[in-house]
């Protein structure tokens, strides 16, 4: 037995799957949410669900209640927290400091921490999960941490530095990071598969297109550019987040609108991208819904975000001197057919062909989606960050 246990911990969720690593099988997974006040559970076992309401001040109670859903639950899977292997969990932030994968200790946690600044609403509840397992585990079982800018750290230096006074670049440690590598290295990874073809011949744009969006070039299995930068704030508009804007616009709003800093990065972080651009909503599909009912508004953001998606895969294919595969993930990469089509359209002359009859039937599943005769091939590939996440997890504790 090979049970891994995946926590993804938020500001206030905790989110958990427990996977079978002999056969790769989710055998439950759920969230907690709202950890702090109003608190709930909602966990899954195939297709039994039981969700109810919890008291959790902290991510050590709703971390208690995992445990006890998994062990003594009416659909518990484990007989006892022994038959956990290890723990992985998701970083979202790891800084200059972690290229791979690492097994937690005291000096990781110190370090995750140390960097806190660059992810505040990220880092700190991570570290309090792996002390609530510490807490609540026994003692010889591992946990891993799996970061999501560790992809990016094979990006050469032009890339990676901002033209900005060497100072601030080394005192302040601003540069480009990237993020959701985990989900760029595992579609990647995927799309060489089912080429059949092997990742060091392939130069591949992934597109993780969710709440938040990342465009990377993986060339020959290496990110060697990605959208996402010191913050996730840079690169393809988001559900609220502007993406890369003039840099100068900032300090304008602050000069001419009377707006402090924080007002200005809340305007940033969650008034602008689709949601900013129709007034309507952060989400795509309710954008599509609105737009199919005659909204310009929702048509410009639609149109905004496509746009923006095929500027950075036409500046990657560059980048690597060529392409040779797009890959769509994400909640709207994986679902929205008129999103792609809209990317892919007028790419013929950089040899890509979408097949408008596949595209459209596919939703959430691996399916090529250009024409046989389409020189770069075009994938919708679902992300399992947590699958990717478990695996590193197998590797780092040498099982
Ligand atoms: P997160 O980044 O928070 O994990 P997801 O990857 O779940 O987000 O993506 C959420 C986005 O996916 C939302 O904008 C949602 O509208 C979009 N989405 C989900 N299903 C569809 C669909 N069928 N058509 C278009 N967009 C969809």
């Amino acid at each position: 037995m090979m049970n891994v246990l995946v926590i993804n911990a938020g500001s206030s969720t905790l989110k958990y799957q427990l996977i079978d690593m002999e056969n790769e099988r989710v055998l439950a997974k759920g969230v907690c949410d709202k950890i702090g006040k109003d608190s709930s559970i909602s966990h899954r076992v195939g297709d039994r669900k039981v969700a109810y309401e919890k008291a959790f001040p902290t991510h050590t109670e709703a971390f208690h209640e995992v445990c006890h859903q998994l062990v003594e639950g009416e659909a518990a899977v484990l007989s006892g927290l022994d038959q956990l292997a290890a723990v992985g969990h998701r970083v979202v932030h790891g800084g200059s400091f972690f290229r791979d994968s690492v097994l937690i200790d005291d000096d990781v946690l110190e370090k995750i921490l140390s960097i806190t600044d660059l992810a505040p609403l990220h880092n700190p509840p991570m570290v309090k999960a792996v002390r609530s397992c510490q807490e609540v585990l026994p003692s010889s079982v591992p946990q891993v941490a799996v970061f999501d800018t560790a992809f990016h750290h094979s990006l050469p230096e032009k890339a990676y530095a901002y033209p900005i006074p060497h100072q601030y670049r080394s005192e302040l440690k601003i540069r480009r990071y990237g993020f959701h590598g985990t989900s760029h290295r595992f579609v990647s990874g995927q799309l060489a598969k089912a080429l059949g073809r092997p990742i060091t011949e392939l130069k591949i744009a992934t597109c993780h297109l969710g709440n938040g969006s990342t465009v990377t070039a993986v060339r020959h299995g290496q990110s060697v550019d990605t959208s996402a930068g010191f913050s996730t704030l840079d690169g393809v508009m988001m559900g609220t987040r502007c993406g890369a804007i003039d840099p100068s616009i900032p300090a304008y709003l602050a000069a001419k609108g009377g707006l402090s800093s924080e007002e200005i990065e809340d305007i940033l972080m969650k008034q602008s991208g689709l949601l900013g651009a129709s007034e309507l909503s952060s989400d795509h599909r309710e954008l599509e819904q609105a737009a199919a009912g005659g909204s310009d508004r929702a048509q410009l953001a639609l149109d905004m975000y496509a746009y923006q998606i095929k500027k950075y895969i036409g500046a990657y294919a560059v980048a690597m001197g060529g392409l040779d595969g797009i890959v769509f993930t994400g909640g709207i990469g994986e679902n929205s057919c008129d999103l792609r089509a809209d990317v892919c359209e007028g790419m013929d002359f950089l040899g890509v062909r979408l097949d408008a009859k596949t595209n459209s039937a596919t939703r959430s599943r691996l399916q090529e989606i250009s024409t046989p005769d389409s020189r770069v091939r075009v994938f919708v590939i679902p992300t399992n960050e947590e699958l990717l996440i478990a695996r590193d997890t197998c590797a780092v504790i040498g099982k």
